[in-house]
């Protein structure tokens, strides 16, 4: 027997590392993860303990995980892709790697701008994208909104995170909803101008970047600035919401999602649509956004006592799922005005 176990060890360990190979039990669910272990691990075994049903995973970039599902076809063995951003989500129904799931939990859990008007994926945890600023150098009453980053008074006081992360594509495809391609042209292109250096590799960059003097005000995920203050409370940067005066016709604060689907080819879609609503429920909220600082989905559901201390805002309303459809011109807008 040993002498057999040790014949066929390489050969087992050679698939499993070349492939990460995953074998399925059929009271289990398999996840493919864009978010973190750290993030998702307390939550699938908090719903082990709840309910017996175990959950196997792995984790990779949004990218390489979708391409994985693609390449997989119906012999992927997962049943849920979880990511972040709804852009991203948006090109994985695009793509055709997820099938519509509808219950009346999950319309009432997740807000409808917030979901798939198609109901192929639905927002777990909310992220606005807001305004950071310096302290010392700048009053609140100086900052009004998005498009105003683009007068001529925020010359060499501006940073950015590069155009290349979802995120700020999400941002630029919201405001061509918006205030459609001219305008948003328009605006994007006096961003470019204002820059006090190039566009910054990520949002942590871009707060540090604001801390030291380097520029004055930029536009951030708002758990990046948690976790920046968690590092260093002393820092001379503070949270602007933009957007806010109704009576200017501003739409609110950006939000974004991060959400999940059954996909296509799930093995479990029962198992898998049970685990997205329990996602949904009050328990799981609080564990899912608390964790990284972002606001619950549930409109029943509080954020955390650290993130509500950042006041409360009124969010633009428009379906994110709006983040998708116009990411492409969304990216060659940003192309035309040089924003890298
Ligand atoms: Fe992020």
């Amino acid at each position: 027997m040993k002498r057999f176990l040790k014949a066929i060890l390489p050969i087992v360990l050679s698939v499993s590392a070349s492939s990460v190979a995953i074998t399925v039990h059929a009271d289990e669910i398999v996840v493919y993860s864009a978010r973190n272990e750290q993030l998702i691990k307390p939550l699938f075994d908090a719903y082990t303990a709840e309910t017996g049903v175990k959950i196997q995973f792995i984790t990779d970039k949004e990218g390489p995980l979708m391409a994985r599902l693609k390449a997989e076809g119906k012999n992927t063995p997962a049943d849920i892709l979880l990511t972040v951003d709804a852009g991203n989500l948006w090109q994985a129904v695009n793509e055709k790697l997820l099938q519509p799931i509808r219950s009346p939990s999950l319309s009432e859990n997740v807000p409808e701008n917030l979901r798939d008007p198609d109901y192929n994926w639905y927002g777990l945890s909310v992220r606005a994208r807001t305004m950071v600023y310096n302290t010392a150098k700048v009053k609140p009453s100086d900052l009004s909104s998005y498009e105003a980053l683009a007068e001529p008074q925020w010359k060499n006081r501006l940073c950015l995170r590069t155009s290349k992360k979802v995120y700020n594509q999400s941002l630029v495809a919201m405001m061509i909803a918006e205030h459609g391609e001219a305008k948003t042209e328009k605006i994007v292109k006096g961003w470019v101008a204002n820059l006090a250096t190039d566009p910054l590799a990520d949002d942590t960059k871009a707060i540090e970047a604001v801390a030291n003097g380097i520029c004055d005000v930029t536009i951030v995920n708002t758990y990046y600035f948690g976790r920046v203050m968690k590092k260093d409370p002393q820092l001379p940067v503070a949270i602007f919401w933009p957007n806010q005066n109704i009576a200017n016709q501003e739409a609110g604060v950006h939000v974004n999602v991060s959400g999940a689907g059954v996909t296509r080819y799930a093995k479990n879609p029962e198992a898998a649509k049970k685990f997205i609503i329990w996602l949904s429920s009050e328990k799981a909220q609080n564990l899912y956004a608390d964790e990284n600082m972002e606001f619950p989905v549930n409109p029943k559901v509080k954020p955390v006592a650290a993130v509500a201390a950042w006041g409360s805002f009124k969010p633009n309303l428009i379906n994110v799922a709006t983040a998708g459809e116009l990411q492409a011109k969304a990216v060659m807008l940003m192309d035309r005005v040089g924003y890298k």
